[in-house]
């Protein structure tokens, strides 16, 4: 399993594929990727090989930012529906993620007991929860991911879009590997550098618990506080 992400590269879709290749790895039994260029938007997933992900991206499918995710599924079964990523009821919110959310069942019930789900994984659960806090208690989506981080238990590497954004990707991670690699005029994310070591050499470490927003020209850390943390990239010894 394995998450890419890419803001401000017109090569998005190719480099999120390249980036599922090198994951393969991992293992995984379905894939899926969201695209935005600013206008349009494009989800697309699929059960099985990467090859019936590429299949289904046409030509005209394209974006200048976006994520993309591998799954091995913990939650539900392997499926088309359960791949992620994973929208909000109202689809402004996408979220890719690796790991087991552990209370999902009681973030449910607490919080999401109006909510509509159209499978069965935990993952859905947690970006119902983001969308829960920006949209039902009317907070910035900084302040809703990071509220909803605090309620969430378990480990995982989150990828997370706001369709209303196209400025930030918010990544955060607790147990689980994701990495933020640095190119020039756009930014990565990664479950392991191999995955985009076409694209830089220079990566960017995340320590658990720590918010990252990501943007074409730069990145910002954050503690669970809110302070900004300031940490230098290191360069891979590793061959593309
Ligand atoms: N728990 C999530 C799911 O079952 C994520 C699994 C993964 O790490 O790929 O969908």
């Amino acid at each position: 399993c394995g998450i890419v992400g890419v803001i401000g590269n017109p090569q998005t879709k190719d480099i999120l594929l390249h980036g599922l290749d090198k994951l393969e790895y991992r293992g995984y039994d379905s894939a899926g990727i969201f695209l935005a260029d600013g206008k349009t938007n494009h989800l697309v997933k699929s059960k099985g090989k990467i090859q019936n992900l590429k299949d289904k991206l046409t030509e005209e499918i394209n974006g200048t930012m976006g994520i993309g995710h591998t799954r091995w599924a913990t939650h539900g079964v392997p499926s088309e529906t359960n791949a992620h990523p994973h929208t909000s009821e109202s689809g402004r919110f996408v979220l890719v993620h690796n790991g087991v959310i552990e209370n999902f069942d009681e973030l449910k019930t607490n919080f999401l007991a109006e909510d509509t789900f159209i499978g069965e994984t935990d993952t859905e659960i947690a970006v119902h929860l983001v969308a829960y806090f920006a949209e039902k208690e009317g907070m910035t989506t900084k302040k809703a991911f990071r509220r909803a981080l605090k309620e969430i238990k378990g480990s995982y590497a989150f990828a997370l879009i706001d369709s209303e954004d196209s400025k930030t990707i918010y990544v955060a991670k607790n147990k689980s590997p994701l990495l933020i690699g640095l190119g020039e005029g756009f930014n990565v994310i990664c479950s392991d550098a191999m995955a985009m070591l076409t694209q830089t050499d220079r990566f960017v470490e995340i320590n658990d618990g720590e918010l990252v927003f990501v943007h074409a020209d730069g990145i910002q850390i954050e503690d669970q506080a809110g302070h900004e943390i300031t940490r230098e990239a290191f360069v891979t010894q590793l061959d593309a």
